[in-house]
């Protein structure tokens, strides 16, 4: 393991070490390989903003753009206290590799604003978002780098991103951001896109292990957007959740727990997850815990680690979040036999929509659901064979392969670019 043990949370680091064993497998060429490792760009900002108490704070902000090698750069916006340039730049890199793992045409980026939006009013969030989108204004464009929602972030967000961005460019650019709401350009689809990727891969995993659909009992951690659709779109699909969980903590119940009610109780009627009537009250952490077919972790990084690993207790681990695994807990998932669908396949469904809704901004020309939503099956489909495959013929964890996939997929992009001196 190339990273100290005391470095075992540090996003980057594990970003860093599954890359280093990729690229290795892979044969990578050093100069690719220094090329891939490093962003291309890093920006920090510092953004004033006035508060509704009358004073003004500084929030930072940063964008690290990984690669534009096969595209525009594409990546979320996450507003969150714990956010750090290490983050970011891991998030940037992921960004490339998921991008790159489904074959849409972008590089990878992310951005990030140490804030917590929770404390924030309405009004100085939008002047928080539309100062940061100034300030990156030169670096952004449907064809340099489009920013979508990640944690802490929403549709109306991704709205002042497009007003600001078009107002410095002086026309109505809205295939500068995805995420949008519908009336503004958005996609049919993009909410759910990302919770149903992640069914689609667990579909798919399902039959290759020949378990049955219905019955199958599933842990969800994490009730924002990955994790409530995916509870939602794999209840009606027949998946049984026994375990889910948010912020306020967990809910566990292996009779089965009503994902739609559930879904009405925390996002209509803005109650508490574990107030929900019927199951027993445990963390968020204990329910990665508890036996099931699949689970989701699909909150943030770090969750299950070399220290916890040992207790998961599942038949596939389908990553909703990014990073939720450490590098130092791989082996020991491994080992287990887990069949695990990682983070830049699992939730790769978002940024394919993402794709799907940039394709219609460019063209002005907006598709069905049914048609969104086909077209993510087809690229979800094809993309786990391909991950499944590679792993199969070339005797690595699917973890390993689908970095392997990725970074193949840019490393031919590159040697045909070559580089301008
Ligand atoms: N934030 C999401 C992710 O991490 C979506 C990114 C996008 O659509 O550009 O994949």
């Amino acid at each position: 393991m190339p990273i100290a043990v005391q470095d075992e949370l540090n996003v980057y680091e594990s970003a860093e070490a599954r890359f280093e064993t990729a690229a290795a497998k892979l044969g990578l060429e050093q100069g690719l390989y220094y090329y891939m490792k490093y962003p291309e760009r890093e920006v920090t900002v510092y953004i004033p903003v006035s508060l509704d108490t009358g004073g003004i704070a500084v929030f930072t902000g940063y964008r690290v753009v990984h690669s534009t090698v096969r595209g525009p750069s594409k990546g979320g916006i996450r507003f969150a206290p714990n956010v750090s340039l290490d983050e970011v730049r891991a998030l940037a890199a992921w960004m490339t590799w998921k991008c790159a793992v489904v074959n849409i045409p972008f590089g990878g980026a992310k951005g990030g604003v140490i804030c917590d939006p929770a404390k924030l009013s309405k009004s100085e969030l939008e002047r928080v978002t539309r100062r940061y989108t100034a300030s990156l204004s030169d670096f952004l464009g449907p064809e340099r780098d489009i920013p979508a929602p990640d944690i802490g972030t929403n549709d109306q967000i991704m709205a002042w991103v497009m007003d600001t961005y078009s107002m410095h460019v002086r026309q109505a650019t809205t295939a500068v951001v995805t995420g949008k709401p519908l009336d503004l350009g958005g996609s049919l689809g993009r909410k759910e896109a990302t919770g149903r990727g992640l069914m689609i891969c667990c579909n798919k995993a399902v039959a290759k292990l020949g378990m049955k659909r219905e019955g199958c009992r599933v842990i969800i951690q994490g009730f924002g957007n990955v994790g409530s659709e995916a509870s939602l779109l794999m209840h009606q699909a027949g998946y049984k959740i026994v375990a889910a969980a948010d912020v306020n903590g967990g809910l566990y119940n292996e009779r089965g727990i009503d994902a739609a009610k559930l879904y009405d109780w925390v996002h209509g009627q803005q109650r508490s997850l574990p107030e929900f009537p019927g199951g027993e009250k445990l963390t968020a952490r204990e329910i990665l815990f508890r036996p099931c077919d699949i689970l989701v972790p699909a909150a943030t990084e770090n969750q299950i680690t070399s220290e916890n690993a040992h207790r998961v207790d599942c038949r596939i681990l389908c990553e909703g979040a990014n990073g939720p695994t450490t590098a130092y807990a791989d082996p020991i998932i491994e080992k287990k036999g887990i069949f695990v669908i990682p983070d830049i396949l699992g939730n790769a469904g978002g940024v394919t929509v993402s794709y799907l809704e940039w394709v219609q901004d460019r063209q002005g020309f907006f598709w069905r659901e049914r048609e969104v939503n086909e077209h993510l099956e087809e690229v979800m489909e094809h993309s786990f064979d391909e991950v499944v495959r590679y792993a199969e013929t070339h005797r690595v964890g699917n973890r390993i392969a689908a970095y392997i996939v990725a970074i193949d997929r840019v490393a031919r992009a590159l040697k045909l670019r070559g580089f301008y001196a």
